[in-house]
């Protein structure tokens, strides 16, 4: 049967709902129950009593983890009655009116637009066509749709009656509960997990995925999260179990024993199953707390915790270069490696190193090797600066533009993702490649290229946190680290001069460090983290005596460049 209504009429259904769910659960007809934090813990921060309805609905901080979760919430059972009573008529959608559609319809057509994103970002990612797929919370199977046109065997899990038989109508396999998938024996290659685990009453639910993944699968889950914008208000329902960020979804999914294959802080993310390997338990993200408090009770000044950056490049276009370059059978750095010694300067693109050039100049009569990022060749030309080695990681279009001018006895150091183009410039010249990272695929490219060896430089998110890495590769112990600047002088000069804008976006932050103001950005704020962590990684296996930042930098501010032993 249609259901035919005005706005209001809609509106008034709504607050009817709100207001029949509320009496619900103050006569105990749907019954409450307190629940202990994912990692053990009873108590936490209390940050909110009602759900953006006014509906109750308490969320507590975990002290230790950092999760967010609802305490005390509706039982499993009262859940279910729930999501085939009200859930629907409260959170229905405002699209609705505009297009004279039912919410079915309106949820068909979002999920089968949601289905061709995410085929879309597959194909990005260079994933295969999964054969069999399984949409976990599939309603009326929107998602399923666009899967089933590719040809995939579709399966959903959900708990609404009305939406599941519509779903199966349609040809798709629909089951109440993940236990049925598993009962059945369905492998899936491919388990999608949208807008579900925030919903879930037990998140050791998610570990039966692995029970349901063929081997080699992936598990695709977003969740709205919690730094994705400033207005945190709208996450809160009482449908919402849980809320994460994506340092306490990692926490909770390595915990099960999935291994994170990409994830961003929106939060959209991609696991495989690695829990049959065993692998030493996360740590529990406590420092979270507090930039989650700060978010939710709008203090002045915060802490700014440690975003994830993303590569701007798809895997698909990564893999692409990958291979073309390989086929171009260039030595690997492996050849150089541990050939160097003693003392290297290291040259990034930050403004400061305008000021720096008779330092540098200074550190080369020396007979210190000059190791540069690429975009910084032409500077150097300009600057009367003869590099040793120049290092590319890159694939944007920008890289061709370094090379236009080659000096004499350079070694360029390329990494395998870098331009296919960039190899023809420098035919003739002494290239080494070396790889990024490391997979099944990226051991099958360089099989097929006859490769015995292939060198792995953690990339992180710049290229000259990444030189460091090469640097420590070739064998030099004490670096001279210069345009590693980090910070924001001057919001008109971010570059040195005459050298074009890197893709960064400029969203800039203001931080306190021992009293003074910083301007930087959160890219910057990610780089001077990795680059901590590199150099402690590099001293501890004894690749790095020494390393020092010279000119404006947020590292010389961050860090005293001396080791400090920490006694027990
Ligand atoms: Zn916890």
């Amino acid at each position: 049967m249609k259901e035919i209504t005005t706005v209001r009429g809609r509106l008034h259904a709504a607050l009817v709902s709100q207001q029949i769910l509320i009496e619900k659960l103050q006569s105990g007809l749907y019954p409450t129950e307190a629940v202990k934090c994912f990692c053990g813990a009873e108590e936490g921060i209390l940050i909110r009593e009602f759900d953006r309805y006014g509906i109750p609905h308490r969320l507590l901080v975990c002290e230790e983890c950092a999760l967010i979760r609802a305490t005390p919430r509706m039982t499993p059972e009262a859940y279910a009655q729930f999501y085939n009573n009200e859930y629907r008529r409260i959170n229905s959608c405002q699209a609705r009116d505009e297009l004279q559609l039912s919410d079915e319809a309106i949820y068909e057509q979002v999920g089968g637009q949601r289905g061709e994103r995410l085929l879309a970002w597959l194909d990005e990612w260079a994933i295969d066509m999964p054969k069999v797929v399984v949409d976990w919370g599939c309603h009326v199977g929107g998602m399923l749709d666009a899967f089933a046109a590719k040809g995939c065997e579709t399966w959903g899990i959900e708990i609404d009656q009305a939406a599941t038989d519509i779903a199966r109508s349609k040809g798709h396999h629909v089951v109440p509960t993940i236990d049925d998938l598993i009962a059945q024996g369905v492998k899936a290659d491919f388990v999608i997990m949208q807008d579900v685990i925030e919903h879930l009453c037990d998140l050791n639910e998610v570990q039966k995925v692995s029970q349901i993944l063929a081997p080699k699968g992936h598990l695709y889950v977003w969740t709205p999260g919690f730094f994705h914008d400033d207005n945190t208000e709208g996450l809160f329902q009482i449908a919402h179990t849980y809320q994460f960020c994506s340092r306490t979804l990692e926490y909770i999914m390595l915990h099960m024993g999935f291994a994170e294959i990409y994830m961003d802080e929106d939060i959209k993310s991609l696991w495989q199953w690695a829990g049959d390997t065993p692998f030493p338990k996360p740590e529990k993200p406590q420092e979270w707390v507090e930039y989650i408090t700060d978010t939710i009770f709008k203090r002045e000044n915060r802490r700014v915790p440690r975003f994830r950056g993303v590569c701007k490049f798809t895997p698909k276009l990564l893999y692409s270069n990958v291979q073309q370059n390989l086929a171009a059978k260039i030595p690997d750095i492996y050849e150089l490696s541990g050939k160097s010694s003693g003392d290297v300067i290291i040259l990034g693109g930050g403004p400061s190193v305008d000021g720096q050039v008779q330092q540098i100049k200074e550190l080369q009569t020396k007979g210190y090797p000059l190791l540069v990022i690429a975009r910084m060749y032409p500077w150097c030309a300009l600057q009367g600066l003869a590099p040793d080695y120049i290092v590319s990681l890159d694939c944007s279009e920008e890289q061709e533009k370094s090379f236009t001018h080659l000096q004499p006895g350079v070694k360029y150091l390329l990494a395998s993702v870098t331009r296919p183009s960039l190899i023809q410039m420098l035919a003739g010249e002494q290239c080494y490649i070396f790889d990024s990272k490391e997979n099944d695929k990226m051991r099958a490219f360089r099989a097929q290229n006859g490769y015995e060896v292939a060198t792995v430089i953690n990339a992180g998110g710049s290229v000259t946190i990444s030189s460091l890495s090469v640097g420590m590769n070739l064998g030099f112990t004490d670096f001279h680290v210069f345009g590693l600047d980090l910070m924001v002088s001057d919001k008109n000069q971010t570059h040195a001069k005459g050298i074009a804008g890197e893709s960064i976006t400029f969203d800039y932050v203001e931080v306190e460090i021992r009293g003074e103001q910083i301007l930087t950005t959160p890219s910057f704020l990610e780089f001077a983290q990795q680059t901590l962590d590199l150099a402690d990684a590099g001293h501890q296996d004894g690749l790095l005596k020494s390393i020092k930042f010279y000119g404006e930098s947020l590292m010389n501010r961050l860090w005293d460049c001396t080791w400090h032993e920490v006694s027990e």
